[in-house]
């Protein structure tokens, strides 16, 4: 048995899963395979299968930006959600997800309209909101669902 407490954490570079003692920082952290950092400080966008690695193989919770690049209030979030990025990372993976060119979760979701916010936890969706948020709006609302 394994007595030590280990997280999962899926490379947002090349989606190995890098194996760490929950003790160990995770700010800083390079990925065992491909050797990039573990956190960039700014959101990956994955596609529809790099999504099911991160929400199936990772242990942290995933906040994810749907979004089109023809949506105004969109583009406006980009830089929003990027600065969140820098504020919730190493407890918070921020993913990015195009609609247009992966249709399929936004469908599995059901995302009505864009830009929405979709928190998961374990895997599974626990929260979402809709429309333009600021850095701050999205770290605070992100914090609230995960205390
Ligand atoms: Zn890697």
């Amino acid at each position: 048995m394994d007595s030590i407490a280990h997280r999962h954490l899926v490379c947002p570079s090349c989606l190995a899963i890098n194996r760490m003692p929950a003790s160990r920082p995770a700010d800083g952290a390079n990925c065992g395979a491909c050797h990039k950092p573990l956190f960039g400080g700014q959101p990956q966008s994955v596609t529809a299968a790099a999504l099911d690695k991160h929400l199936g193989k990772g242990d942290l919770p995933v906040l994810l930006d749907l979004w089109a690049p023809w949506c105004g209030p969109c583009r406006q979030m980009g830089p929003q959600f990027a600065r969140a990025t820098t504020l919730l990372e190493p407890a918070v993976r921020l993913l990015k997800l195009n609609v247009d060119t992966e249709p399929e979760w936004s469908a599995r979701l059901q995302v009505q309209s864009i830009p929405t916010l979709v928190l998961f936890r374990d895997g599974k969706p626990v929260a979402r909101q809709s429309g333009l948020m600021s850095a701050e709006q999205i770290a605070g609302w992100t914090r609230s669902h995960l205390s």
